[in-house]
């Protein structure tokens, strides 16, 4: 059985050396697995953030990694890649692995045992990193933004208020310099005590007061980092962030920038055209 990939992205890693543990040709394509990697892959249960693309060098080859994806092998022998994998994050009896998906031809000489160089798209991860970090300070201003419409306790967020995040939100999308969230605002949210009639009559102002939130933020410069339990992709993985609400910490297996000194801005827009589904688009500016 394989070793779990150790994965150095939380540390900000966008070079690293591995060492090629094996290479599977199937439905998914060509994934190649190293022993260790700076690539951040997709998730394959909560695919919010995409996986990064980049470069594997080998005997001056250069061959271009699509996307890193999740990639597990069981104990009686079956790979599986990102949303084929049968089981849960973490589960027993299965070793977890980040693999490099790749659009060409593997070339002669890259097999098991290859020394290779692995290197990120380091403007795409940039990007990335921005687009999530702005995507987890959006959603706390929206807690904040509308704390005021409970009747009922839903639990709160990472920063005390009621988490409407953890709530209503279906579906998170980080792109580069922003992120597209989803919220359910029907029956369940309703009878889990939130005013959807007040929200929907307030839209406008939620927005500003989210958007002012969002902006002394900005203006904080808050050191933003992220703390793991281990070094492989499984192992628990938190952002944190020190706000001048409090400190926020929230489990999350993306890629994050170091301080709040890398935006300019950043901007959320509602979209309720549909009433039963509230869209915030978020979008970050970096600083120049
Ligand atoms: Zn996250």
């Amino acid at each position: 059985m394989s070793t779990p990939t150790i994965v150095t992205f939380a540390e900000g890693a966008v070079d690293g050396d591995g060492v090629v543990t094996r290479i599977e040709q199937g439905s998914h394509g060509t994934v190649v697995v190293v022993d260790a990697t700076p690539f951040h892959p997709v998730d394959h249960t909560w695919p919010d953030q995409p996986g990064d693309s980049g470069t594997i060098t080998s005997g001056g080859r250069v061959l271009p990694v699509a996307e890193a994806v999740m990639a597990a092998a069981s104990a009686e022998g079956a790979f599986a890649v990102g949303g084929d994998i049968p089981v849960k994050r973490g589960a027993e009896g299965w070793t977890w692995l980040v693999g490099h998906r790749i659009d060409a031809e593997v070339p002669d000489g890259l097999a098991e045992g290859t020394r290779v160089r692995l290197s990120v798209d380091e403007t795409r991860r940039a990007g990335l990193s921005r687009g999530h970090t702005a995507c987890h300070l959006a959603s706390l201003a929206l807690d904040l933004a509308v704390s005021d419409l409970w009747r009922k306790d839903p639990g709160t967020d990472a920063l005390g208020n009621p988490d409407f995040e953890g709530r209503a939100n279906q579906s998170s999308r980080i792109h580069e310099n922003g992120a597209v969230d989803e919220y359910r605002l029907g029956k369940s949210l309703r009878r889990a005590g939130f005013d959807t009639e007040t929200f929907a009559a307030t839209l406008a102002d939620r927005e500003e007061q989210i958007n002012s939130r969002l902006a002394a933020w900005v203006a904080s410069g808050a050191a933003s980092f992220i703390r793991t339990e281990g070094p492989t992709i499984v192992d628990r993985r938190r952002w944190h962030c020190d706000l001048p609400e409090g400190h926020a910490a929230i489990l999350c297996g993306g890629t994050h920038v170091d301080s709040l000194t890398e935006f300019s801005a950043i901007v959320v827009e509602f979209d309720l055209s549909d009433p039963q589904l509230l869209v915030m688009t978020t979008t970050a500016t970096p600083a120049v």
